[in-house]
């Protein structure tokens, strides 16, 4: 491992100048420079540009690297602006010295990498265990409203995150940290944006407008308001009584609404909750209920990923069949453990689809 370090500043404006010292040698570069900045060279990136798409693309050409030395480099800012997406804010040399060399050293227990993008988060975090866990931030222009900007740089294949989160924590990989926000979302897309409104609980029209009603107590007539004025006095429109009394004479019921479309009273409208992503609409009680978590990494997560299993990483392929090396690797285990000892017992199932079936599934 280098004890001397070569650091890239990238920066448009002259946000930083970094002091001079034995172990360490700076470059600058600018964002039109880039070019000129070979990453393979470098140990260390410090990133200061103002536009928040030129600071994602910058990192996710670092954390998309297959080099180890390139995906798990340490990358600071000289500014507080998207913060989350770095190791840090850059504060004095020697700070960041002690950071790299503590990366270097768990860098150096991991064994071997497997090619995924998951496996290289793991990586990430694993080296970071002491500074950084996976922290959700919350973007207001996100579908889902919060999201995981370290993975995301990782995630190259747009996976659905949430759903991977849930898979590995549950193969007790990470496990919940703090509790950030639970709220509603669409039950189909789990997106956040909804449109809530109110309609008509008989046509379910949107066009309901709230109008006064009168109940005549001489004849039991309920109508509206304006339908009772004459000559700027109540008198009931059915059996002609004029109304001088409130309370005896006459009341205000509960209905308040009318439907412009089927002219239903009611007291009380039905609100609804529409999916600005998948348009699904929803009643109120059949929203989803989100939790958000940071997560970090379990004892057996860093176990993992230091004896390089990333079996346990990604089990399922992409249409959630257990991988063929997985189930292979089990049933040989299984079958080691039944020689061992005969309690233990395990099934293995073939289901053969007859050619019949196969000829009729293919006529559809
Ligand atoms: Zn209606
Ligand atoms: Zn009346
Ligand atoms: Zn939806």
């Amino acid at each position: 491992m280098t004890d001397h370090y070569h650091i890239a500043v990238i920066q448009n404006d002259d946000y930083l100048e970094l002091e001079k010292g034995s172990n360490h040698s700076v470059s600058y570069f600018t964002s039109e420079s880039l070019q000129d900045l070979n990453l393979h060279d470098i140990d260390i990136m410090i990133l200061t540009l103002d536009a928040q798409q030129q600071v994602v693309q910058q990192l996710q050409c670092v954390r998309s690297s297959e080099d180890k030395d390139i995906f798990l480099m340490p990358v600071f800012t000289a500014q507080d602006k998207f913060e989350y997406l770095y190791d840090g804010i850059y504060d004095n040399i020697d700070t960041l010295l002690k950071f790299c060399r503590t990366i270097n050293e768990k860098k150096a227990q991991i064994t071997n990498i497997q090619a995924s993008w998951q496996a290289r988060c793991f990586a990430y975090f694993y080296t970071r265990a002491a500074y950084k866990n996976m922290d959700v931030s919350k973007d207001w222009h996100n579908a889902y409203l919060y999201y995981y900007p370290v993975i995301e740089l990782f995630n190259q294949d747009n996976s659905n995150i949430s759903l991977w989160l849930d898979e590995i924590r549950h193969n007790k990989i990470i496990q919940r940290d703090k509790h950030i926000a639970a709220f509603f979302c669409c039950n189909q897309c789990y997106a956040a944006h909804l449109e809530f409104s109110e309609h008509c609980p008989k046509c379910k029209s949107f066009h309901i407008e709230t109008v006064e009603f009168i109940h005549c107590f001489h004849c039991g007539n309920t109508d509206l308001e304006k339908k009772f004025m004459l000559n700027n006095q109540l008198r009931c429109p059915q059996c002609h009584s004029k109304l001088k009394q409130f309370g005896i004479e006459y009341d205000r019921p509960l209905e308040s609404y009318l439907c412009q479309e089927c002219q239903h009273k009611f007291s009380e409208t039905e609100a609804v909750a529409a999916c600005m992503l998948c348009g699904h609409k929803h009643q109120t009680h059949e929203l989803a209920k989100q939790s958000i978590y940071n997560y970090k990494l379990t004892e057996t997560g860093k176990r993992y990923i230091q004896y390089d299993t990333d079996y346990s990483l990604q089990v399922f392929d992409e249409i959630n069949y257990l991988k063929p090396e997985f189930f292979y690797a089990f049933i040989e285990w299984s079958a080691k453990m039944y020689h061992r000892n005969k309690d233990y017992q395990f099934s293995l199932i073939m289901i053969k689809a007859p050619k019949a079936l196969h000829r009729r599934q293919q006529s559809f």
